[in-house]
């Protein structure tokens, strides 16, 4: 991790106050002063800062029951980030791994350890996210054989080179005003499930993560976060 990161990790200074610290020559790795911000440091480093050894926090693994009206970023847009509804100290030092649009709702995990985070989103690692779509076509008996083997086979997404890899997809019900069905993908390509139902035609009019691997947001109500349990974050590690 980069020195001044690491700075962060272990007190309660800011990335512009550790810079700052680093150019004073206070800090030392391994007795030697370090000034370059961007200097890689490991766990088996000693960093001091005036001669006191830091450690840094351990790493951060939580899980966010997204509302909708709020966005996957860092930074506040035209909605707020939803690392707000997240009342940890340093709370926008954590990422998310895999976005929700901003009007999706449902299972977020965010973290500080980058590597976690990979293993969550990267499509070579094939982790499971379902979806609870709703569509505004029905989906007829006849033609949903059909389109299960469509989803099986890859969709070819506007803009995209390859298929999408092999989806699973489940109807549910269908009600007066939607087709309820369950997704579950194993990428994140932008926006990836509302373009997959529009390349058959269709068009998701809601969105909701229930699941990733074996995580689901069990009795979390909308807004609500919790740390993961060390079981969940192995499932990753
Ligand atoms: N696919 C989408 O289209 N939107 C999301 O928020 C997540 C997956």
């Amino acid at each position: 991790m980069r020195l001044d990161k690491f700075i962060c990790k272990s007190t309660e200074l800011t990335r512009t106050e550790a810079k700052k610290l680093l150019k004073s020559g206070e800090v030392r790795v391994n007795g030697e002063i370090a000034k370059n911000a961007a200097m890689q440091v490991h766990e088996n480093n000693t960093i001091t800062i005036d001669g006191n050894i830091l450690t840094a926090r351990s790493s951060r693994y939580i899980m966010l029951h997204k509302v909708a009206d709020t966005i996957c970023s860092n930074v506040d847009e035209i909605y707020p980030s939803v690392l707000h509804y997240v009342e940890v100290d340093k709370a926008f030092d954590l990422h998310i791994a895999g976005r929700l649009d901003a009007d999706t709702t449902g299972l977020v995990l965010l973290t500080d350890d980058g590597r976690w985070s990979h293993n969550v989103i990267s499509p070579k690692k094939d982790c499971p996210k379902t979806y609870r779509v709703w569509l505004r076509n029905p989906i007829s008996e006849e033609k949903y054989p059909e389109l299960v083997a469509h989803f099986t086979q890859g969709i070819q997404l506007q803009g995209e080179a390859n298929l999408t890899k092999p989806a699973i997809l489940q109807l549910i019900n269908e009600n007066e005003t939607a087709q309820e069905v369950l997704l579950t993908i194993t990428e994140g390509k932008y926006h990836q499930v509302k373009r997959m139902f529009a390349a058959v035609g269709n068009r998701v009019v809601g969105l909701h993560r229930e699941q990733i691997s074996s995580l689901t947001l069990g009795d979390l109500a909308p807004g609500e976060w919790r740390y993961l349990t060390a079981e969940e974050v192995a499932l990753f590690s």
